[in-house]
């Protein structure tokens, strides 16, 4: 069965979520008290629908209850946020996801018991400014404060290096999830290029110029690994 997804204020961040969702196959139940964003998203979404989500009949008139997650996308009104959110959690919904703006609306919305607040802004910008100083950073997630998942380069003096030699886990104190590598080959008689994910690597594999890394540890021992010569 398709998985059910009730995405709630339409806005920038609300909007490319149900894009995404119905893209990948996901039945969206879309939400906002704004008849222009219901109109723009309607030949999009399973559903759209006009309402104050802060009205818990409205809501229940849509079957939001029925839903497996819930999104709640909305920055401005900080009060209507949090209200829907507590309308959410009453009606039993297990799994609700909630922007957040500030600090203290994060902390509010996990009082209320949502699964996970995005600051979409934020993250957005500590990521855009961990690979500004660290080039070789290609994606980054926060797993829980002071601790990460990035994707780097190989640093060069890595370069050629079989994994037993380069020592990741013993020098930096970081564990490799896994290592992305370009392969080309002939495929009927003409050169393609595929990414291979490695997810077990050995201790033999030999780590080349171009791989990705994947590794997990906490940020300053990989920032260690990141500015390393
Ligand atoms: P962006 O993702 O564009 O940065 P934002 O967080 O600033 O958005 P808001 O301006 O807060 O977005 O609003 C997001 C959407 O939520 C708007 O389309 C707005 O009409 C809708 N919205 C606000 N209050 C409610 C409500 N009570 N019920 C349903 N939709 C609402």
């Amino acid at each position: 069965m398709k998985r059910q997804v009730a995405v709630i204020g339409l806005g920038r961040f609300g909007y490319w979520v149900a894009e995404t969702l119905v893209k990948e196959g996901c039945e969206v139940l879309a939400i906002d008290t704004d008849p222009e964003k219901i109109q723009a998203i309607s030949d999009l979404a399973t559903f759209a629908v006009q309402c104050d989500a802060t009205d818990e009949r409205a809501l229940k008139a849509v079957s939001v209850q029925n839903v497996d997650v819930a999104v709640v996308s909305i920055g401005e009104n900080i009060e209507a946020s949090i209200l829907i959110v507590q309308t959410l959690k009453e009606m039993g919904i297990k799994q609700v996801i909630a922007k957040g703006v500030t600090a203290q609306h994060g902390k509010i919305l996990k009082n209320l018991g949502v699964s996970e607040v995005i600051f979409p802004e934020r993250d957005a910008a500590i990521r855009l400014a961990r690979r500004l100083v660290s080039p070789n950073v290609l994606e980054y997630l926060e797993l829980a404060p002071g601790f990460s998942v990035e994707e780097l380069t190989v640093p060069d003096h890595m370069s050629g290096l079989r994994l037993c030699e380069a020592k990741i886990q013993e020098a930096y104190n970081v564990n490799l999830i896994g290592i992305r590598k370009k392969v080309t080959r002939m495929v009927k008689g003409r050169m393609t290029t595929d990414e291979v994910f490695n997810v077990t690597p050995s201790l033999d594999d030999v780590i080349e110029k171009g791989d990705i890394l994947v590794l997990v540890g906490k940020q300053e021992d990989l920032q260690r690994l990141t500015k390393s010569e």
